[in-house]
């Protein structure tokens, strides 16, 4: 706990395993700085209940699913820190404390709040809990103080929360002046650091279903049933792939089609690392002079070579669910020693701290 290094933290909620949008938009980034910085990553199961507060033991199985994930992909426990936010005390308590922070109409303006609850159906009848998850995640990303959280595009709003939660309590509890540059808050006494988003290669990769009710493709999502898995077999990649939305319009095969807001050409462009025959080959769908069942054996041949070692290395894990719930018991002893660490200074700031 002594490294230099300044931290990153990031994670997933346990409503299944990781896919294709995850690997783009965060798991890429977080490989690679793993040296860099003093890696935390969280496993936020409290906030899986938000929506699927009736099925608690799907939500155990899909903590054990993402961590064996994390490390079939490559995340490492020897460099980094892979925990359970329920097992950190001080994120419920900080959660508490910045709620207070956050008026209740801007939270309600939260673009992603809006989206999940059209996306996922929610209806009008969410938990109240649905709303507290944002505050729960500010908690967690702040309960480590780190420097950048790298997450995909539809997280942007949450940590523009964050941000705001932490130059508001720097300001009303450590007497930060409210004209003090994001970068400064630190040097000036503030105990938060105000955090910087790193976004993926792929803000939003969409999903591989039909476009929602708004004509605008989905994202890819656990919940959503447009999702590619890190741990997909190849027979399950080449099932989805071929079942997967292309251009309605192209009635036949050698029809001239649009590659525009098309998944298949969308997956091409991400993962094909043959980037000539990506734009010769749309050349050619677009003129009709090459059929959707060519272009899409070869994206199932793309993400096969991607996916394939992952899945390789995930048996072995798969094999130990002991060793992966140790790894998960070490991880939140070492979170807990910063979290509680922050919470002892957000109390002395906030003139809680009494014995
Ligand atoms: P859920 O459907 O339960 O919301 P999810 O698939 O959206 O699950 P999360 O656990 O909410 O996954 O997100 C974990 C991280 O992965 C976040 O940083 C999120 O921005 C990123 N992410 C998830 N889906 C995508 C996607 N399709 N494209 C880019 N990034 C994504
Ligand atoms: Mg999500």
């Amino acid at each position: 706990m002594t490294s230099k290094k300044p931290r990153l933290l990031t994670g997933d909620t346990p409503t299944g395993r990781l896919h294709l949008g995850h690997w783009v938009g965060s798991v890429e980034n977080r490989i690679a700085l793993q040296d860099e910085y003093d890696c935390y990553f969280i496993i936020a199961n409290a906030h899986a209940f938000t929506t699927r507060m009736d099925r608690p033991n799907e939500i155990r199985q899909s903590v054990i699913d993402i961590a064996t994930d994390y490390l079939a992909v490559g995340l490492d426990p020897k460099r980094s820190i892979i925990f359970i936010q329920s097992e950190i005390p001080a994120i419920a308590e900080l959660t508490f404390f910045f709620s207070m922070l956050i008026p209740y109409p801007r939270l309600m303006r939260n673009p992603t709040i809006k989206d999940e609850i059209r996306d996922k159906n929610l209806g009008d009848n969410y938990p109240f809990g649905f709303l507290l998850y944002p505050v729960g995640q500010v908690a967690d990303i702040l309960a480590f103080r780190p420097e950048i959280v790298p997450v995909g595009e539809d997280q942007i709003p949450h940590l523009e929360m964050t941000r705001e939660v932490a130059r508001r309590f720097n300001q009303l509890y450590c007497g930060v002046d409210s004209h003090t540059e994001d970068q400064d808050y630190l040097k000036k006494g503030g105990l938060f650091p105000i955090v910087n988003v790193k976004l993926g290669r792929a803000r939003r990769l969409v999903g591989i279903g039909s476009p929602g009710p708004d004509g605008n493709l989905l994202k890819m999502s656990k919940s959503l049933n447009n999702a590619i898995f890190l741990s997909d077999d190849p027979d399950t990649i080449a099932r989805k792939v071929r079942s997967m939305y292309t251009d309605p319009k192209r009635l036949k095969a050698t029809d001239p089609g649009t590659t525009e807001n098309n998944p298949l050409w969308i997956f091409h462009e991400m993962f094909n690392t043959d980037q000539k025959w990506v734009e010769e080959a749309e050349e050619r769908y677009r003129q009709g002079t090459i059929g959707d069942m060519e272009c899409k054996k070869r994206l199932i041949d793309v993400l096969v070579e991607l996916i394939e070692p992952m899945r390789q290395r995930r048996m072995v894990f798969e094999k130990d669910p002991g060793q992966v719930l140790k790894v998960l018991q070490e991880g939140t002893e070492k979170a807990n020693v910063v979290a509680q660490e922050t919470l002892i200074l957000a109390k002395k700031a906030m003139q809680q701290d009494y014995f």
